[in-house]
């Protein structure tokens, strides 16, 4: 330091002492010093400045970056507070329909619902009980309901009933079904509920009161009439005459029916209290077909229907079963060919042994050249109550549709069937099938 200050005072003296050339060159020098001095602080200025310059740049751009996340932040806020709005309201929605599936499947009711095409999109679980499952539904008589209904595409409100309530058939019931076309706001037919109501008691209990008594009555009425005319003529007779066979036999005749009508009623009974069951003796197959139409031929030519009988090779056939019960289901087949031909026509009673899956059968068959059967009315004439177009007209026979039930349960009560193969106009086929007495004795 000591040395500096003294090479500084050196130097002024030596400018004291030098030319005046000598001296302009060191003061050239010392510019040059200065300039370069100068030249460096000002690119140093000018970096320093540019450096600020840059910093001012980057505190803008953070400043622009911050505002802009905070406006995201801002933004996503909203989105959350609207998504949990949103999920809110999705789980009020879901508690909802949760609460009204709950309380659909709860009602008594069954309640079905088709979109625009008719496809079934739900169906709770009492709908599914009475049609048996959910794939009936177009094999039932609800899927012909929604036919003649299909083609309506226009609503007058949200909901519109489709005609009025009808009782149906269904697995056995009696159902009220109520059909709905649901409407857009523009009344545009959007799709269909189905209201269900099982009111197989109320409208047994209707029919128990003015079909099936009337029923019961009229078939009850001939028989006693006749009985009681037997008997008064025979009363009439003096102590000492000879027994009038011809009156007593006819006596004996109604007096089966009564009892036949009596089995009939005592057997839908048992089968409502599903306790049904058949007696299991040989019952020769000859025998049972001649009982029945010898009873029958009188009232089934007072009709003006030929009754033909053909049977082969069935001496010593017998079926394994209950004679009374078999007689009143063929005697069913049997005046139903009758009711459901006209004069002129005619029934045929057939029978022979046929093996069948292994099985060997009795076959019986039943046919007429009557009025037939629709396609429709085909799938449902064993259920209870069911009656076939033929039978709803205006001067059809009358009858509570339970006959072909009650035959096709004999029929499976022996371990048998009860089929039908029928062409509208042309006639039907009604086939008996009963296991033979040796054949159910060997697989016991
Ligand atoms: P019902 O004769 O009392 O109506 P059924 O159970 O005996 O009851 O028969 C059910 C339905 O089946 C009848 O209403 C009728 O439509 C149809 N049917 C039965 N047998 C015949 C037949 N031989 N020909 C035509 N239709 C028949």
């Amino acid at each position: 330091m000591r040395e500096n200050l003294t090479d500084l005072a050196g130097m002024n003296g030596t400018a004291m002492n030098d030319s005046p050339r000598a001296a302009n060159g060191e003061i050239n020098a010392d510019l040059n010093d200065v300039h370069r001095f100068g030249v460096a602080s000002e690119s140093l200025f000018r970096r320093f400045y540019r450096r600020l310059g840059r910093r001012q740049q980057l505190e803008n751009e953070l400043g622009r970056q911050r505002q802009i996340a905070q406006r995201h932040t801002a933004e996503s806020a909203a989105l959350r507070r609207r998504f949990e709005r949103l999920d809110s309201e999705h789980r009020q929605r879901a508690n909802e329909l949760d609460r009204l599936t709950k309380i659909l499947s709860s009602l008594d009711e069954g309640i079905i619902v088709q979109d625009v095409n008719g496809k079934v999109t739900m169906m709770n679980q009492a709908a599914q009980a009475m049609l048996g499952g959910k794939r009936a539904f177009w094999d039932s008589a609800l899927g012909t309901l929604f036919e003649q209904f299909r083609a309506v595409d226009e609503t007058a409100a949200e909901l519109t009933p489709l005609g009025e309530s009808d009782e149906l058939p269904l697995n056995n019931r009696i159902i009220r079904a109520q059909l709905i076309a649901i409407g857009d706001e523009a009344n545009r037919r959007i799709g269909t509920v189905i209201i269900l109501r099982d009111v197989t008691h109320d409208a047994l209990a209707e029919r128990l009161k003015d079909g099936f008594v009337t029923h019961i009555a009229r078939d009850m009425e001939r028989p006693v009439g006749v009985i009681k005319l037997a008997s008064e003529l025979l009363s009439g007779q003096p102590e000492d005459a000879a027994v009038n066979q011809r009156l007593l036999d006819k006596m004996l005749r109604n007096i089966d029916v009564l009892d036949q009508l009596a089995l009939e009623l005592l057997d839908i009974s048992r089968m409502n209290a599903g306790v049904f069951d058949v007696q299991r003796e040989p019952a020769p197959i000859e025998d049972v077909i001649w009982s029945v139409v010898n009873g029958i031929e009188s009232d089934v030519k007072r009709l003006g229907i030929d009754l033909l009988v053909m049977t082969r090779d069935l001496r010593g056939v017998s079926a394994r079963g209950d004679d009374t019960r078999l007689q009143w289901a063929l005697g069913h087949l049997i005046r139903n060919g009758a009711t459901y031909s006209g004069e002129g026509g005619y029934v045929a009673v057939a029978a022979r042994v046929e093996t069948r899956q292994a099985k060997t059968y009795a076959l019986i068959s039943v046919s007429d050249n009557g009025v037939g059967i629709s396609r429709q009315d085909l799938p449902h004439i064993f259920e209870r109550f069911y009656r076939g177009a033929a039978s709803r007209s205006a001067d059809a026979a009358p009858g509570l549709g339970q006959g072909l039930t009650i035959a096709r349960a004999i029929c499976q009560a022996h371990g048998g069937f009860l089929e039908v193969e029928s062409r509208l106009n042309i006639g039907s086929i009604f086939t008996m099938g009963l296991p033979l007495h040796e054949a159910v004795a060997d697989v016991a």
